[in-house]
């Protein structure tokens, strides 16, 4: 895996494990090569993914919508910034670059764009890994959510075994490995 796409919130959360995560997360790409795909902004868990991937010496690429790039205030310090003019080029640009694809806490910009690599995958548009990682158990409710539906039939065995979750970040990164050859 040479280039992983990381969706996660524009917010920072309430507790502080949420940006030391993120922080650790950042430190095991850069230590495994791997460049990082984000959204571009300076704010919330996603600046914390940014600052961390330049401080460790990694590479980390954005792509940000025009619309965005004052709201969310673009990054300056990135190895490169796409700026784009929709939030689809964003997702479809962020999935185009990335080998795998994982979301760490977030709100429903990261819950959206997660679902959609989902989608994408069980359609057959690409066949790439992706996987949440489940710090402070923030996607335990979800996961408990999605065997909720795969027992009421909504969504096949299969499909939920697709996801990759891990609550520690080295983990996640080896599952999504050993996935992405
Ligand atoms: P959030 O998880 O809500 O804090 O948002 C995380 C990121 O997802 C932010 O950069 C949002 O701008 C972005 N986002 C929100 N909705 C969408 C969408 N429909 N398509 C692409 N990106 C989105």
């Amino acid at each position: 895996m040479q280039s992983l796409c990381v969706f996660c919130g524009s917010a920072s959360g309430v507790a502080p494990s949420f940006v030391t995560a993120t922080q650790a997360f950042a430190r095991a790409c850069v230590q495994r090569g791997i460049r990082v795909v984000y959204g571009g902004a300076s704010v919330g868990l996603m600046g914390t993914l940014a600052d961390t991937v330049i401080q460790a010496g990694g590479e980390v690429v954005g792509v940000i919508p025009t619309a965005l790039v004052d709201r969310e205030i673009a990054h300056r310090g990135l190895t490169r910034l796409h700026v784009v003019d929709t939030m689809h080029a964003r997702k479809s640009k962020m999935a185009d670059l990335a080998d795998a694809f994982v979301a760490l806490p977030g709100g429903i910009g990261t819950l959206e764009e997660f679902f959609e690599v989902w989608t994408w995958g069980q359609l057959g548009i690409h066949q790439k890994p992706y996987g949440l990682l489940n710090v402070e158990d923030y996607y335990t409710p979800l996961i408990e959510f999605l065997d909720h539906a795969r027992r009421a039939g909504f969504i096949r065995a299969a499909q939920r075994d697709q996801v990759a979750v891990a609550s520690d970040s080295n983990a996640l990164l080896d599952a999504l490995s050993a996935s992405s050859g």
